[in-house]
């Protein structure tokens, strides 16, 4: 798009100004702050982990909350979770639960193609924070969300959201921060009221809104594709650190009601460790998981599918000499990937079957799919070797 042609009349002009706003505050105004007044305010110990209550209170709301509990339905959830959902996800000022699910169910639905809200094919800035900023197309009617629409607390949000995200978001801080400097007996309780509000308040919503956007860009950017390359979205730890769990989003998107987007125990998803402990306390239930045959399957067709490419890929990047003897590798590669579309198309039966699949057939694939990794390793090596 031309700079001239810009669609100056498309702009969303009050979330444009919140959005740039709050962050050059937080650039600016912030620093400053604590750079000129920290000596003079009271009660640090109190702002601090206030602030990171907040920063966790408002990440999981919406990773938690607006994404797994409301867009996927991946678990029930009692009042109690819903609540607090409903007013930390409006402190987020990421829109109501009804909205951000609309777009989200739309994503799913249409990913990478023009209708999805955040494509990432119109590049990083645009999936990040551009389609907020300014909306290519008039947003289509709401017509996905007829169950959220029968909750009486998501309606009672979405018609509120911006009041309780003004109250919950900014003023709680700020009172909180000017009670506890009250009850302690500080000289100027202000002071302390202001810092809440800049650091849990300000700085917060703005630290937090820069993670939960990264799910919609570098989710779709950085990272591995294990279950599927039929679309964008990508598996990454570090995107995980940064998204409250959610960079595991090529999982996700190949199986989005599983609540779980980090599925192996070793993942960093602390999302799915909330809700699989509050499942333990009675808070939440219905806890959906994809079987691991299932997963099993996905992993080993996407596999067969890409093996044999990468294979070939790898050796052309090697020499006449290096390529003759590392030709049974590669016949070698090109066998297995064969293999592993028969075993993928098997087991993807079995899941469909619901019929019990032995754990030695499970431990025997995934040695397959190691089998294929060293194979791709072996040919890396030699064509790095060669360089
Ligand atoms: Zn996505
Ligand atoms: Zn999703």
């Amino acid at each position: 798009m031309k700079f001239k042609n810009f669609p100056i009349y498309r702009i969303e002009w009050v979330t444009s100004i919140f959005l740039i706003g709050t962050a050059l505050l937080s650039l600016t105004v912030v620093p400053w702050f604590l750079w000129t007044k920290y000596s003079q305010v009271e009660g640090w110990g109190f702002i601090w982990p206030l602030a990171i209550f907040y920063y966790y209170a408002t990440g999981f709301s919406i990773t938690l909350g607006y994404h797994r509990l409301f867009s996927h339905l991946s678990f029930k959830a009692k009042w109690p979770v819903k609540l607090f959902v409903a007013l930390f996800g409006a402190a987020s000022f990421e829109n109501s639960i009804l909205d951000w699910s609309a777009d989200h169910r739309i994503h799913h639905k249409h990913v990478d193609e023009d209708e999805d809200p955040y494509d990432i094919s119109k590049g990083f800035f645009y999936a990040h924070i551009g389609w907020l900023l300014f909306r290519l197309k008039p947003k289509p009617p709401v017509n996905n969300v007829k169950d959220l629409e029968a909750d009486p607390l998501v309606m009672w949000q979405h018609r509120y959201v911006q009041w309780i995200g003004l109250v919950v978001g900014f003023i709680m801080p700020a009172v909180l921060g000017w009670s506890y400097a009250t009850l302690r007996g500080f000289e100027h309780p202000g002071m302390t009221a202001l810092a809440a509000f800049l650091i849990a308040g300000l700085l917060r919503t703005v630290v937090v809104q820069q993670g939960t956007f990264c799910i919609n860009s570098l989710c779709h950017m950085v990272g591995r594709q294990p279950y599927s390359t039929t679309h964008s979205a990508r598996d990454s730890a570090i995107v995980a650190l940064l998204t409250f769990g959610e960079g595991y989003h090529n999982y996700h998107h190949e199986f989005q009601h599983d609540y779980r987007n980090g599925v192996k125990a070793w993942q960093f998803d602390p999302t799915k460790w909330i809700i699989w402990t509050l499942s333990k306390v009675g808070l939440a239930e219905e806890l959906r998981r994809v079987p691991d045959s299932r997963i099993m399957a996905a992993e080993l067709k996407e596999k067969s599918l890409t093996l044999g490419r990468d294979i070939d890929n790898l050796a052309k990047a090697l020499d006449a000499h290096k390529r003759q003897l590392k030709e049974k590798t590669i016949a070698a590669a090109h066998e297995l990937a064969k293999e592993l579309g028969v075993r993928a198309e098997a087991l993807r039966e079995a899941a469909a079957n619901k019929a019990e699949v032995a754990h030695e057939t499970m431990v025997e694939l995934r040695a397959m799919l190691n089998e294929a990794a060293g194979y791709l390793e072996n040919l890396r090596r030699a064509a790095g070797s060669a360089a």
